[in-house]
């Protein structure tokens, strides 16, 4: 059970996500602003755990991205970062998020790689 941090934590990663039209379109604004609102709360030292999930549960893409976020990942495990990997890498190369380990496999040499969903962190190069 994630505890009161990793749900704040949560709603100030989703914060930022929301912001990108794909997730919720019309919807993203007024979600955005009972956040903050329970963020403001929860920086005043009141709990807001319950009122956050209620928030996440409101639509399908906030709530598999909250659980998505809280599951336990066992990120990194085997993977080796492969040192000097800033120029071009070929198809096949494998990319994983620094922080819950999703992994992203490269098609076609020079194909973007695209930032992780969850933390909108850049994914690095792994052997
Ligand atoms: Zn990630």
């Amino acid at each position: 059970m994630p505890n009161e941090d990793d749900v704040v934590e949560c709603a100030r990663a989703m914060r930022a996500f929301l912001a990108r039209p794909d997730l919720l379109g019309d919807e993203a604004a007024s979600t955005t602003l009972r956040i903050d609102a329970l963020l403001t709360q929860a920086e005043a030292g009141e709990d807001v755990t319950d009122a956050l999930r209620s928030v996440f549960e409101q639509h399908d893409a906030t709530r598999e991205w909250a659980r998505q976020f809280l599951a336990p990942t066992p990120a990194l495990r085997g993977y080796k970062v492969t040192p000097g990997t800033s120029g071009p890498t070929p198809a096949g190369s494998r990319f994983v998020c620094p922080k819950c380990g999703r992994v992203w496999v490269r098609r076609q040499a020079g194909e973007e790689v695209p930032d992780c969903p969850i933390h909108l962190i850049a994914r690095v190069a792994v052997a």
